[in-house]
């Protein structure tokens, strides 16, 4: 039998995150001094600023940026602009992505940045300065051997454009090499954009197989239809699956023979949202929708649109044979309990949406060599390290009796353990 960890109702998102970091170390039977440095951030900075609106009227906004663990390399991670971003959700993506490098073995820390915004109700201009002023403050932290940002929930591969040109003017050269999710022009890899898509579609295919379920006709459920909801929908599709749900900020589509994806990706890229497509049965309310949503009958569920989203409250009606994790934690550990007992096997976030950070490194690498790889070579090695993290993961997991999500937890927290071993406690 599985030993319980403790968790408490209405834990925050940061709490779970160390919590799960505590729950590998105890399993690992970690060096107490090294889980200590396991389980804090290393840097974390607020920053104020003034950004003049288009109505000629300064606003102060607030962003931050969290190195969580450089110690295998550069820091890496997102950037986010959304009202709800605090250093506390900061932190804990911060920590989701230290955890995720080490996991599929990619040489980064794990950082994150955010800037408490409502970028919706901005024009591109005020965005525009928005980015270039947040890039100017936070600039202490930056480099391309330092701390790289790449694109998160309302930001974009425009925005990765500013901050490499803000931080190159500030240098005085161009450093391409200082974000990833850039424009194919400016040094960008080829297949990045649709990387975490494509990389949670491998995985989906791979736990499929593991679980004897044909992938031809197996039903899916996204919620969530930006970056990474549409492509990994997309993909998908395209393999065989039917998608049957789909929610977004606007609201849900629902159609049990099969939403034409087609269609809703051309819908969604012009109007920016799923709301008025005709495809299907359309939930105007997105909490209504996100209901509807997981409580719906389906093979497959994929939670990509933000944390928290599945909890003790909800995850009674979860209906879905299996989870896939698209978003950082979109499912607290008071979730993951409950649908342990259900018998739902769920592929945690940190192996499952790490497509898009592993092409990252391999845009680093080659703004590094300043040479272009072809989009197959970057698609096949991007299968060939998703196939092995995820076989290391599910071996692991048989190997110790723990789910895939503690598996994924002790793998990252052990080697990130070892290089912490190897390179000593400063000074
Ligand atoms: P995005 O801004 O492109 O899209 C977010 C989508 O979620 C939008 O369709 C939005 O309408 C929808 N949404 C927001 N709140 C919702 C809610 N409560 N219910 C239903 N839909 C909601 O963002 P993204 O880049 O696709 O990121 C989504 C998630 O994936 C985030 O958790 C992010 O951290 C994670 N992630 C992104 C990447 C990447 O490469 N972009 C990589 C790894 C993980």
């Amino acid at each position: 039998m599985r030993e319980e960890s403790s968790v408490s109702q209405g834990q925050t998102f940061l709490e779970d995150v160390v919590g799960r970091i505590d729950d590998a170390a105890k399993k690992l039977n970690l060096d107490e001094n090294i889980h200590k440095t396991l389980r804090t951030p290393r840097r974390s900075l607020i920053v104020t600023f003034p950004v003049k609106m288009d109505d000629g009227k300064v606003r102060i906004f607030t962003g931050y940026r969290v190195q969580y663990n450089y110690v295998k390399g550069p820091s890496k991670g997102g950037i986010r602009y959304h009202p709800d971003v605090t250093l506390e959700e900061v932190t804990a993506l911060a920590g989701l992505m230290a955890l995720k490098c080490a996991v599929v073995d990619v040489p980064f820390g794990g950082a994150k940045g955010g800037v408490a915004c409502d970028p919706k109700n901005m024009s591109t201009d005020e965005l525009e300065r928005l980015t270039r002023r947040y890039t100017y403050m936070i600039l202490p932290l930056l480099g391309p051997e330092q701390d790289i940002p790449a694109p998160d929930v309302n930001t974009n591969y425009q925005t990765m454009s500013w901050i490499m040109d803000t931080y190159s003017m500030l240098r005085g050269y161009t450093v391409p090499g200082v974000v990833t999710g850039k424009p194919l022009q400016l040094g960008g890899s080829r297949g990045r954009h649709t990387a975490t898509g494509r990389g949670l579609a491998y995985v989906t295919e791979s736990m499929l197989q593991k679980l004897g379920v044909d992938i031809g006709g197996t039903t899916v459920c996204v919620q969530g239809f930006g970056n990474v909801g549409m492509n990994v929908a997309k993909f998908l599709n395209d393999d065989g699956c039917k998608i049957i749900g789909v929610t977004d900020m606007t609201g849900g589509i629902f159609n049990a023979d099969g939403i034409d994806m087609r269609n809703l990706v051309a819908h969604s890229e012009k109007n920016k949202c799923i709301r008025g497509f005709p495809g299907g049965q359309f939930v105007p309310d997105f909490r209504e929708a996100n209901r509807k949503l997981l409580s719906t009958k389906t093979d497959v569920l994929i939670p990509a649109a933000l944390e928290n989203q599945i909890t003790e409250s909800n995850a009674p009606e979860v209906k879905a044979k299996v989870i896939v994790e698209g978003a950082n934690g979109p499912v607290t550990r008071g979730g993951d309990q409950i649908l342990g007992r259900k018998g739902v096997p769920l592929v945690p976030d940190i192996l499952a949406n790490s497509g898009g950070v592993i092409v990252s490194y391999f845009e680093w690498v080659q703004d590094i060599q300043a040479y272009l790889w072809s989009e197959q070579e970057v698609n096949e090695r991007l299968k060939n390290l998703m196939a092995g993290s995820f076989d290391q993961v599910w071996e692991f997991a048989e190997e110790h009796r723990v789910t895939l999500r503690e598996a994924a937890y002790m793998l990252a927290v052990d080697k990130m353990a070892e290089v912490t071993k190897l390179r000593g406690i400063f000074p």
